[in-house]
Parts: structure tokens; C-alpha cells; sequence
């Protein structure tokens, strides 16, 4: 069947999450999968406790990162998210929710995005208790790990490890967002594992329609997906959303 737009007028809630697979044709590689990074590191290195006890590993590791993205440039599929954010009329919300790190969405434009794991374009202070604030910084500082001038712990990228929580302020507008939509799309994620599942889930709940739009089918039908569409993100994107 050959894709055709979609009728975006006949929407006012539009709640999209993105994951890893729309970086992909910018040069970010994802975390699951053939040449995933996951490949090469293993969870337990970058979890809370390795926040505690190795940090100049994540900072290492999340520092070289950086330097991938800010050499990269935001794709056909990021920015025609950007410009359906742009063109929408006054009536229509519209939320991003994005698992990606990498800051794209706000490069081509996007406004109203939410991050579920962060962002390695800012820098937090290692230790929870100490609240000094987060900040811009894509420094990579490859030789030391910089010190929290408030409680002089080490510094970490602005990204949720694993086994830590995603941020309450993430979680809590994913949540509004996700509890009104009438139309919700999930994009460069299988549609299988947290979050996407259970935001699925919510937005067919409240009778939303629901497309997942992957390089690969889901390994297993998922019936709160009403739609899907197989193929590139940035292929797909400027054509569904013109
Ligand atoms: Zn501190």
C-alpha cells in the first residue's frame, strides 16, 4: 500500500516518542542491535552504581558521545517533526517525547520536547544529594572528569543511568500528555520494550489513534499499535506528516 499522509487537521492532541532508530541515518549509534553499543559495554558499567564508583568511565564513554553528536546534524525525519510542531494551529498541543540523548530534535527546531533519559549536551553533578544545578555543556574533557563546584564530587553528563529512575518532571509530562491524545505515534522504537509498550497502551485507552512507524516489524503483533509502517523514519516522516 503505498504511504499516504496523514490528516493531521483532524487531530488537536498529538503525543509522538521517538527513539533510537530516527538517529541513525544522523550517525548515532543505537544502543540495541547489531551495532549497538551495548555490543561493546555492558549495562552493569553504566548504571548508578558505576555513577558512584567509576565515574571516569561514563565520563569517558559519554564524553566520546559528545563528540559523535556534535558532529552530527539532524535528519529528513527530525526536522519533519520540527515542521509539523511549527505548522500546527493554535488548538493543537503537541508533546515530543523522546528517549534519544542526543539533543537532534532540538537542533531542527522542535520546542515542546520532553527527554525520558536526559541529555548528554548537559552536565549534572554526581551525587544526589547535592543540589546544584543542572547545566549546558558538551565539553568532553577527555583527560579529567570536572568537579561540582558546590560539593566537589565528580560530574556526569545529564543522563539517566541504569537503575536510575527517569526524571519525576519527564515522567509527569509524559503522563498529561499521553492521557488526552488523539493521536499518538511511536517512531524508530520496536514498540515492545518500556516505555513505548505501556505508552501505547495508555494512548489506546483513551481512544487514541495509534501508528508505529520502525525499521523492522514488531517481533510480535501488538494490538495497541493500530497502524504500523515498516521502513527509515526519515523516508517515511516527510511524507506522512507533509
Ligand atoms: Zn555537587
Amino acid at each position: 500500500m503505498p504511504l499516504t499522509e496523514l490528516n493531521l487537521a483532524a487531530y488537536s492532541r498529538i503525543v509522538i516518542l521517538t527513539g533510537a532508530g530516527i538517529s541513525v541515518a544522523s550517525g548515532i549509534r543505537p544502543f540495541r542491535g547489531p551495532n549497538g553499543v551495548w555490543n561493546e559495554i555492558s549495562a552493569d558499567q553504566l548504571n548508578a552504581e558505576a555513577g558512584q564508583n567509576n565515574p571516569g568511565f561514563i565520563w569517558q564513554t559519554l564524553g566520546a558521545m559528545r563528540k559523535v553528536v556534535a558532529s552530527a546534524a539532524p535528519n529528513a525525519a527530525h526536522q519533519a517533526l520540527a515542521d509539523l510542531e511549527q505548522n500546527l494551529t493554535p488548538s493543537q498541543q503537541f508533546t515530543l517525547i523522546t528517549q534519544n540523548i542526543d539533543g537532534l530534535h532540538q537542533r531542527a527546531g522542535s520546542q515542546n520536547v520532553v527527554e525520558l533519559h536526559g541529555s548528554l549536551l548537559e552536565t549534572r553533578c554526581s551525587n544526589s544529594a547535592c543540589d546544584a544545578p543542572v547545566f549546558a555543556d558538551q565539553a568532553t574533557h577527555a583527560d579529567q572528569m570536572p568537579q561540582c563546584s558546590v560539593c566537589h564530587a565528580h560530574q556526569l553528563p545529564n543522563v539517566v543511568l541504569f537503575e536510575e529512575p527517569i526524571p519525576l518532571d519527564a515522567s509527569w509530562q509524559s503522563k498529561k500528555a499521553l492521557r488526552d491524545c488523539d493521536l499518538f505515534l511511536a517512531i524508530g522504537t520496536s514498540g515492545t520494550v518500556q516505555p513505548a509498550a505501556s505508552f501505547v497502551r495508555s494512548a489506546d485507552y483513551v481512544g487514541a489513534h495509534t501508528i508505529l512507524i520502525n525499521l523492522e516489524a514488531p517481533s510480535e503483533p501488538n494490538p495497541y499499535f493500530h497502524e504500523v509502517i515498516v521502513g527509515a523514519a526519515e523516508e517515511i516522516l516527510p511524507t506522512l506528516l507533509k
